[in-house]
This record gives C-alpha cells, sequence and structure tokens, in this order.
C-alpha cells in the first residue's frame, strides 16, 4: 500500500510552500519596490497554519505580518517570528500585559483601550506602537473617519504611547468601479489629509487587502495586506484575469471501505441517496463535517479518484462521508477498475486532469472560498510538501 498521509488517519490537508512562495512573490512583484507587504495569517493562516506559512512568506519577502487574536499572535512570536505582527482590531484591555510582553502592535479605535495601554505601557518603562483604524463607511471597526483629528487630540499627550500606522478598511473593494468603494477612499484620503494638517503623525498608511492591491495600484500607500491571494485564490470574479495565482492547499482521504451494493440499497443518515445502477460501487472515506467538509454540500460536491471526477452520495456525517463510483458507464462499456481500500480521492485540488477548487465548493454551499480554506482547519493533519 502507498505510503501517504499522516499514519494515525487516512484524511489530511496539503500545504504547498512552493506555491505560497510563489504567490508571495508575484504579490512583491504588484508592489511598488518602497512598499511593505503585510502577510495576513489571521485564522491560523486561513486553514494552512500560520507557524509553517509566515516561515515560508518570510522566506519569500513578507515584510510583516498580520493576525486577528492576541493568541495567534503570540503562537506566532513562539514559532520564532521576529519580523512586526500587527493585530488587525483591538483586544479587550486584560490582554494588554501580552501585547507587551510578544511585541503585538494593536489596531486601535477606543480611547478607553489606548488610553490603558498607555498607563500599562509607562509602567513597563516602554512605549506602545499603535495603528489607527479609521471607518471610513464599513461599520464594522475604527474611529469615525470625521473624528480622527478629535482622537488623536484626545490621546496624544499620552508619553506611553506612540502611533506607528493609520488604515482602513474596505467593504466593496472586490467590486470593480464601485461608487462606495471610491467614497471609501475620498473619505480616508481626508482623513489622512485632515490629521497632516494638523500636525499629527499618522506612521505608516495602508487601506489595501489583496482584491484592492490587485484592482487598484495606485492606493498602495505604505503597505498592502494581503491574506486570501497569497493562498492562491481570487476575493471575487474581478481579480480573476489581472493575476495567475497557485492554489496552496490540497484536501486528500483514502478509500477505507468499497462494497458493491444491491439496487435499492440506501447509503448514511436518511437514506437520502438509493442505489439504482447495478454497475457502481459506494466507497466510504474517513472525512466528515467535523473536519470542515459542511453538512450542506452532501449530495452536491464530487470528488476525484483515479483522475475521475465522481459525485458524493448520501449525508455527509460527522467522520465519514460516501462517493458512487461507476464500474461501467455507457461511454466505457469496458468498464473501469474497481476501487479498493487505500485509494487516494481528492476532496480539494487536483487529481490528472480534474480540478475541484475552493470556488466550486463555496458556490454550492452559497458561501466565499476564504469559509472554505478555513473549515478545513477543524481536525485535519496538514503535510507541507
Ligand atoms: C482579513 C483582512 C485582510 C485580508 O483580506 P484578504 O481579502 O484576505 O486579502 C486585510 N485587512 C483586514 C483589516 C482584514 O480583516
Amino acid at each position: 500500500m502507498q505510503e501517504i498521509g499522516p499514519k494515525n488517519r487516512w484524511s489530511w490537508v496539503e500545504i504547498n510552500l512552493s506555491a505560497l512562495r510563489r504567490n508571495v512573490r508575484t504579490f512583491k512583484k504588484l508592489l511598488n519596490p518602497s512598499v511593505r507587504l503585510v502577510c495576513v495569517v489571521k485564522a491560523d493562516a486561513y486553514g494552512h497554519g500560520a507557524a509553517a506559512c509566515a516561515r515560508a512568506m518570510s522566506s519569500a519577502g513578507a515584510n510583516q505580518f498580520a493576525v486577528a487574536t492576541v493568541d495567534e499572535g503570540i503562537a506566532l512570536r513562539k514559532s520564532g517570528i521576529t519580523q512586526p505582527i500587527v493585530l488587525l482590531s483591538e483586544p479587550p484591555e486584560t490582554a494588554i500585559d501580552d501585547l507587551i510582553e510578544y511585541s503585538l502592535i494593536p489596531t486601535i479605535y477606543t480611547t478607553e483601550f489606548v488610553l490603558a495601554y498607555g498607563e500599562r505601557c509607562v509602567a513597563h518603562n516602554t512605549v506602545g506602537k499603535y495603528h489607527m483604524a479609521l471607518d471610513t463607511g464599513m461599520t464594522r471597526v475604527g474611529v469615525a473617519a470625521s473624528d480622527a483629528v478629535e482622537f488623536r487630540h484626545t490621546i496624544d499627550f499620552h508619553r506611553g504611547i506612540s502611533c506607528i500606522g493609520t488604515s482602513t478598511h474596505f467593504a466593496t473593494a472586490d467590486i470593480e468601479g464601485d461608487w462606495d468603494f471610491r467614497r471609501q477612499y475620498q473619505v480616508f484620503s481626508d482623513a489622512i489629509r485632515e490629521l497632516h494638517a494638523a500636525g499629527f503623525y499618522t506612521g505608516l498608511i495602508h487601506c489595501n487587502s489583496t482584491a484592492a492591491t490587485i484592482l487598484h495600484p495606485e492606493l498602495q500607500f505604505d503597505m498592502c495586506r494581503v491574506g486570501i491571494g497569497l493562498y492562491g485564490l481570487h476575493p471575487s470574479e474581478a481579480t480573476v484575469s489581472r493575476l495567475e495565482l497557485s492554489p496552496v492547499m490540497s484536501v486528500k482521504a483514502r478509500v477505507v471501505r468499497a462494497v458493491e451494493p444491491r439496487i435499492g440499497d440506501g447509503v448514511s443518515y436518511g437514506m437520502t441517496y438509493r442505489v439504482s445502477d447495478p454497475h457502481l460501487q459506494i466507497a466510504t472515506i474517513p472525512l466528515g463535517y467535523a473536519d470542515g467538509l459542511s453538512r450542506s454540500l452532501s449530495n452536491k460536491m464530487d470528488v476525484l479518484v483515479k483522475g475521475q471526477r465522481v459525485h458524493q452520495v448520501g449525508r455527509i456525517c460527522m467522520d465519514q462521508c460516501m462517493f458512487a463510483y461507476p464500474l461501467q458507464t455507457l461511454a466505457h462499456p469496458q468498464g473501469f477498475a474497481p476501487i479498493e481500500r487505500g485509494d487516494v480521492v481528492t476532496v480539494l485540488g487536483e487529481d490528472g486532469a480534474e480540478y475541484i477548487s475552493a470556488d466550486e465548493l463555496a458556490a454550492l454551499r452559497n458561501t466565499i472560498n476564504y469559509e472554505v480554506l478555513c473549515d478545513f482547519s477543524l481536525r485535519l493533519e496538514r503535510i507541507y510538501l
């Protein structure tokens, strides 16, 4: 039997680190030479494993990293990353000592937090760096752009803090020529101008995530925060023709059982699929919704086996799912060799000439490729290639 996959389980995620490095270099080339590339490795690098990915990104030219939570930042530091790590949002005050201990730079937007941060920094005999986020229209986080100058007037007296960046985030950067995007950009650039006119140092200015980095090279400012593109996927249709990227994640499993059922036999909970073809096998793989294969894909998705695309059938269970493998079809009356225990099945990625993309799974689930990637981090072991 082939030696492939982890020792204790016949399902796993493969991470292609050369594809990841290639994507990092692709984005580096897209940026003006003086612009810093912030690699976004939140949610365990979109399910790809933050420690290994950050190391590969560093070697390919990442200038710094961004995470969503303090614990993600701590894990990155413990894995040996020494470059700046910025937190994309403001944690609770109870996290401040960890920010200082692990040199994590918060993105701030409340006076309560930033003044508490300043106090702790003075007590630690240090100066707390921060980025200020501006809400320019997405209504998520940030200081309202119209309050930016007043906010800085309120906090700048404090000797324990120092602004090293000012940012915003776009709600519609993935739609070409969008009016709301242009308005957010206008609000952002006006706020920056007002801050400068009032004499405030704004540090590194940044607003672009993957979509805007690809579609709006003129808005790079000092840094771009790139996430999904590094993992080889596009944030929307609009960017696909602009840039060639290499998907980094594959999901695979091996057949644990294959049977030739009788006509009328039911498959899985509820027997939502019944065998109607005498020339097929039902094969089981140890991959289920607790591994991130959403139950909403039941009876909708395909898998690849022996370079062929075949239908998943029956409800996806917590730890397993089944697929139907035709032993004979009209196009192939001579038939196919049966599936055997141990055969490799591709749930995401390529097998021969066939390919199942995260976008395909996302469309079937009514979601976006981002969620598909994150979900596969639930329980599967990762193998780095
Ligand atoms: C997640 C995130 C990014 C990265 O977005 P992508 O679309 O994955 O490039 C950038 N900035 C902020 C504030 C984010 O939350």
